[in-house]
């Protein structure tokens, strides 16, 4: 049985219904439990919000090249970010410029 969680507009309340189907649920007219308002609206769970979020640390060279590729900013972000966290040893190292120079001095 599908059941979905609500967030009231009026008074902020939460609160879940369970439908039989989901048939049901559309021609539902779900209100507050608390005070009655007809604002409300579903909130989404944790599972689907996961699911918006890629996974970019499992992946492949050729798919982080598509996406890169794709050009959504958000995503490349995100994908920069997570690769970052996951593997810091890939990112590349910037080597500072005075490495090396004060060495000399003491050879001569
Ligand atoms: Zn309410």
């Amino acid at each position: 049985m599908p059941q979905y969680d609500f967030r009231c507009h009026s008074c902020g309340g939460a609160f879940s219904l369970t439908f039989k189907t989901y048939a049901a649920y559309d021609a539902a007219d779900p209100r507050c439990s608390a005070c009655g308002a007809g604002a409300v609206s579903r909130v989404i769970n944790r599972v689907s919000i996961a699911k918006d979020e890629r996974d970019y640390s499992g992946m492949s060279a050729n798919e982080m090249l598509s996406v890169l590729e794709g050009g959504d900013e958000k995503q490349v972000d995100a994908m920069f970010r997570q690769v970052g966290e996951s593997a810091p040893a890939t990112q590349p190292t910037v080597i500072p410029k005075q490495a090396g120079k004060s060495t000399s001095a003491d050879d001569s």
